[in-house]
């Protein structure tokens, strides 16, 4: 007769694909393995303006510190990639916000799971990325991934394309074992990156890694590395797409991953030109509205100083004299950079 214990799991199990999720695994409530690795990259500062991460390490490397009584991790694994080449032609997204925020996607697939801990009296905290928790060290511990040299996730059937979902259990279930590295002598992701961001194996740098500098940097991206950030307008995907075991990847089944046509076919020239409101409507459910629109024509007029043409020059003229800092800047790059092209 299966233990209370191990049905439980395989009724979490069960709960976990139907809801959608690729790969669920558990680990035993511990202190994260990497946390001595983890201070020493704070200490250094390679978290970049990302202050959160440095506020409270002892809650981010020890879920018990989050939850009292903390007995397990749950790890939830959900496929985002949608196949095919970037569907951008010139003005390139992260594949992960191709479309719709999976915040709320992912914690409405995680409810079910919650609920049957709640019914088998366990208390809970959820998490889908935002919560004090190293979830790709936890990942790896359950089995689902290993933390691979670009220090992303990877998982032998999903790639690196997968969302994560944590929830944090009162519950004791039985722990899976961890993951093996299978990045071997492979050092392709460390080659390609544009901007060598990742410093060493399992290193990265967020000062230089495009993903930061488009995305939660605020401010103006350091000059150095405009040129390298190419027709790229929101995150990287470069370290995931060079990866061997991306060519195993299978497209999503989730139809809310894929990009929006209309987002599909806009030109960099019409993206520089969005008004406040046109932006909202535009990203109102995709990762992209997070960093609201002066951050994001900042992206534009990078790329377009990188692949934009004399016939850009009226809108960057527009942005350069316009009254958003930031975005002027910016612009006036971009129009230098194809004036001396010209
Ligand atoms: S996301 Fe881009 S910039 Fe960042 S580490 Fe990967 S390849 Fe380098
Ligand atoms: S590109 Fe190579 S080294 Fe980098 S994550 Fe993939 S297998 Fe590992």
């Amino acid at each position: 007769m299966p233990s209370l214990e191990s049905s439980i799991k395989e009724e979490l199990l069960r709960l976990a694909a139907e809801a959608g999720f690729d790969a669920c695994g558990f680990v035993s409530a511990q202190t994260a393995p990497h946390r001595e690795p983890f201070l020493r990259w704070l200490e250094a500062g390679s978290h970049a303006g990302m202050d959160w991460l440095a506020r409270t390490p002892e809650r981010r490397t020890d879920p018990r510190n989050i939850l009292p009584g903390c007995q397990t991790v749950i790890i939830l694994a959900k496929n985002y990639f949608q196949g095919g080449p970037n569907r951008r032609s010139s003005g390139r997204i992260a594949r992960y916000a191709y479309g719709q925020d999976y915040h709320e996607l992912m914690f409405t697939a995680m409810q079910p799971v919650c609920e049957h801990l709640s019914r088998c009296g366990g208390i809970q905290k959820p998490y889908v990325d935002t919560g004090p928790v190293l979830e790709r060290d936890f990942a790896a511990a359950s089995g689902i991934a290993w933390q691979d040299k670009s220090t992303m996730c990877l998982n032998q059937k999903l790639g690196t394309w997968f969302f994560l979902g944590t929830i944090l259990t009162t519950l004791s279930i039985e722990p899976d074992p961890p993951a093996r590295n299978r990045c071997g002598s492979c050092t392709r992701c460390i080659d390609a990156c544009p901007t060598q961001a990742i410093t060493a194996p399992y290193q990265l740098d967020s000062r230089r890694c495009i993903s930061y500098l488009t995305i939660e940097n605020k401010g103006s991206i350091p000059l150095e590395f405009r040129t390298a950030i190419g027709d790229r307008i929101y995150g990287c995907d470069e370290c995931l797409e060079v990866c061997p075991w991306n060519r195993f990847a299978e497209a999503s089944r989730e139809s809310r991953f894929l990009m929006p046509a209309a987002v599909q076919s806009m030109s960099l020239r019409s993206l520089a030109t969005l008004s406040q409101e046109e932006f909202r409507s535009l990203f109102r459910h995709s990762p992209i509205g997070r960093i609201k629109r002066n951050r994001f024509v900042r992206n534009v007029c990078v790329a377009l100083g990188n692949v934009g043409t004399e016939e850009d020059l009226p809108v960057l003229r527009d942005l350069a004299s316009g009254s958003d800092a930031l975005i002027a800047e910016h612009a006036a790059w971009a129009i230098a950079e194809i004036q001396s092209r010209d």
